[in-house]
């Protein structure tokens, strides 16, 4: 006793514990309710201001498309034509002459708006919208950050970490752009970040963390090359981070639960799933993933909905768009097992509460993606520009 971490952790229990008394008081047995007319309402007025206030000076716009997009899609809620086609033009805007995108109009390119640009697009998924990804342009971005290690800058003069190597793989993915080239190495730098714990830090000897561990995994799932971790170390390191008594998920050993975890940590389970599979691991389930999925339903459903709509952290937080995206996330993650003709739903509460699937890799419907890298392949891979053609050419 007398650790504040411990001191902290117990008081999310009491406030959790709080939301479960008054819960089970107030309520009859099975009526988890997803609040869709609620939360459907804040995501449409964010999507207005999307595209209204375009003077706004904010550094993250890209990531308010994406994650307003993806929360409306997995909630089934078509976007009006005449939104999507302003949200393409406004993400053109942010498109950099040099490729890639930045997080506003004439800001520098930086991987992560560029990957939320790029997957907010695959969600619109009209020409009008592939059209907007300048391939040739975003293949040289993505050359500009390479390192000879492996791994990427998040952006020229910026960090390196486990973040870049995802939003590369994503998008290069994604676009067909991905060459073998580009990733020469970047396999084998991951690996290098997954520590004594099992899970992922952001680069090599640095502490495991949620974030970090699912980009590093999504990233060697897109590169092929998930036998290079310990796979066994990493599912003991991430079903530990579900919390016994929350049900939800904390980021790192030690830490508070975290409802946007619910798909940082969650969306690992299907990664390692797939990967165990492929090593022909006999013990593993065909209806449920390692974790336990009513559980997390019930932390989300319970104490992560904003009664005005929007999702959150934890009870006491206030919702934002960030927090809305994963919990909406993680809720799918939970309610659907396998892909394809393997397929298992677990809905907690009434049928109501059943979401759109998502992709755990990219994190977009699954058919979202199939549509795009099927566009894309039509396309060649854009061949790097060679200076000296370049410079002759002025
Ligand atoms: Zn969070």
């Amino acid at each position: 006793m007398g650790n504040p971490g411990e001191e902290r952790a117990t008081k999310v229990e009491d406030i959790v514990q709080e939301v479960f008394n008054a819960y089970k008081t107030n309520h009859h047995a099975s009526q988890f309710v997803l609040q869709r007319e609620k939360h459907f309402h804040y995501l449409k007025r964010g999507l207005r201001q999307l595209t209204e206030a375009y003077e706004c000076l904010d550094a993250s716009r890209p990531w308010l498309c994406y994650w307003i997009l993806h929360s409306l899609e997995l909630l089934e809620e078509p976007i009006p034509e005449s939104v999507t086609s302003d949200i393409c033009q406004f993400l053109s805007r942010c498109q950099s002459p040099q490729g890639g995108f930045g997080g506003g109009p004439g800001q520098h390119p930086h991987l992560a708006p560029t990957y939320a640009a790029v997957n907010a697009l695959c969600i619109i998924g009209t020409e009008e919208a592939f059209n907007v990804i300048d391939r040739k342009k975003l293949l040289e971005y993505l050359h500009s950050l390479k390192q000879p290690d492996g791994s990427f800058l998040m952006h020229v003069g910026g960090e390196v970490d486990v973040r870049s190597a995802y939003c590369a793989a994503s998008v290069a993915s994604l676009t067909n752009v991905l060459t073998p080239t580009l990733f020469a190495g970047t396999a084998e730098w991951i690996a290098r970040c997954q520590n004594w714990e099992g899970g992922i830090g952001g680069v090599p000897g640095m502490e495991a963390h949620g974030g970090y561990t699912f980009c590093g995994v999504a990233a060697l799932v897109i590169l092929k090359k998930e036998h290079l971790l310990n796979l066994r170390s990493l599912l003991h390191w991430v079903t530990s981070r579900q919390m016994r008594f929350e049900g939800g998920f904390q980021g790192r050993c030690n830490k508070l639960v975290d409802g946007c975890y619910s798909f940082w940590q969650a969306g690992l389970l299907p990664l390692l799933h797939r990967a165990l599979h492929a090593r022909g691991d006999a013990a593993l389930s065909m209806t449920h993933w390692m974790f336990d999925q009513s559980a997390l339903q019930e932390y989300i459903l319970l104490c992560c909905q904003c009664p005005a709509g929007g999702l959150l952290d934890k009870p006491g937080k206030s919702r934002d768009f960030y927090h809305t995206c994963y919990c909406l996330s993680g809720l799918a993650i939970a309610q659907h097992f396998g892909s394809g003709d393997l397929h298992h739903e677990v809905v907690l509460g009434i049928p109501e509460n059943r979401l759109q699937a998502t992709h755990p890799v990219y994190n977009i419907a699954p058919e979202k993606v199939v549509k795009a890298v099927l566009h894309f392949l039509q396309q060649p891979v854009p061949s790097p520009e060679p200076e000296a053609t370049a410079a002759t050419a002025d």
